[in-house]
């Protein structure tokens, strides 16, 4: 479980990071806080032979309140910067519950949003030494052309298990992607690609620069509700996001969003349209929870069953709605 041998690459701004990540193209991995990636290379999971260390790209970093337009959150921003963000706690709970619930608090203070964002996806059969791996037999996802999940297919089912991506989501958020050929922005639902392996719309030469909150979701009531073994610092194994705009008791605008239960975090499809204009009951929160559970698909890519886990997710929409609505 040592560390492979890899050369530390350092910028100290953006341009010296895009610049770097073209010379070394697929060669090199980026590392922000590295509480995702370090224990991934030494499971021997990648070994590049460079790592492209974020922190020294202070523009990277800082929570930034753009007046009218929203707020702008640097990649390089730890967790716990924003959890302990006022304006964040008071403008988008969401956000806010979610991100306290990652990890541990030690975690928090060197993880970052952008990792986060651009967490690997998570499978039983993946994350494992690679003495444990080539005891069982490699898999799709690294080394072998077989899926232990769902063997036959040739479709990898390992969950993106990040917990701020729905809260995210929820928010209508959007990210900025730097590259040496320019900037581009894309609000984060097409960020995602429903695949184990594939998981983002990211080239090897790109950075994820910012985090976007829309000025037009401040204010809104957030609830986010997760599934894990340990309480204290494990990843979800089922992940809720609800975020409802309310016009005195009725809602005005929603979004609900759900994570850990398939290879991209989604976006529950109309449960905003169920849910606006209408003052939230327990039977509509238990509607909307129906329909969360429909749209997860846990495989066996985890120490908990896919029926609990999808069942936990109708559960954890319907508090959700209800919290919110409350
Ligand atoms: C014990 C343990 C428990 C954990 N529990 C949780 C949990 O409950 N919830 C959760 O969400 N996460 C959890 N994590 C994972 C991790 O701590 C967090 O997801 C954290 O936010 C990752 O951020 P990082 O900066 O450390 O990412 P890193 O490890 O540095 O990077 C993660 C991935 O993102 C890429 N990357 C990082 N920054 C950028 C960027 N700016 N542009 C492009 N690519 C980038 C890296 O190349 C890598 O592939 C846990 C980790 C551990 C070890
Ligand atoms: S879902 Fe299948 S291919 Fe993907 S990591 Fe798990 S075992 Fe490997």
């Amino acid at each position: 479980m040592s560390l492979p041998s890899f050369q530390l690459l350092r910028p100290k701004t953006i341009a010296e990071a895009v610049a770097l990540l073209a010379e070394h193209d697929r060669e090199v991995k980026i590392v922000a806080g590295g509480t995702d990636l370090l224990p991934s290379m030494k499971q021997k999971l990648f070994t590049p032979p460079y790592v492209l260390d974020l922190r020294g790209v202070s523009e990277l970093r800082g929570i930034r309140d753009v007046a009218g337009q929203g707020v702008e959150i640097g990649a390089l921003t730890t967790l716990s910067a924003i959890e302990h963000a006022s304006i964040i706690r008071k403008d988008y709970s969401v956000l806010y519950e979610a991100v306290r619930t990652v990890a541990s608090p030690v975690l928090r203070n060197m993880g970052t949003l952008g990792g986060n964002v651009c967490l690997d996806t998570r499978c039983l059969w993946y994350n494992q030494s690679l003495l444990w791996r080539k005891s069982c037999g490699f898999c799709l996802k690294k080394d072998g052309d077989l899926c232990h999940v769902a063997p036959g297919g040739k479709f990898c089912w390992a969950a993106f298990s990040g917990d701020t991506p729905p809260a995210l989501l929820c928010l209508g958020a959007e990210i900025e992607i730097v590259s040496s050929h320019g900037v581009r922005r894309t609000p984060l639902s097409e960020f995602y690609v429903n695949d184990g392996i594939v998981r983002l719309r990211l080239a090897p030469n790109e950075i994820v620069t910012r985090v976007f909150l829309p000025a037009s979701a401040a204010g809104w009531r957030g609830s986010y509700h997760k599934l894990r073994i340990r309480g204290s610092i494990d990843y979800p194994l089922a992940g809720v996001a609800v975020a409802l705009k309310m016009n005195q008791d009725r809602v005005a605008d929603a979004r609900v969003a759900i994570t850990a239960v398939n290879p991209a975090p989604h976006l529950v499809k109309d449960a905003d349209a169920q849910l606006i204009g209408l003052a939230p009951d327990e039977g509509l929160a238990e509607r909307i929870g129906e329909m969360a559970a429909r749209t997860a698909k846990p495989l066996t890519t985890s120490a908990l069953t896919p029926e609990y886990r999808r069942e936990m997710v109708r559960v954890f929409t319907k508090r959700a709605v209800v919290a919110c609505a409350n």
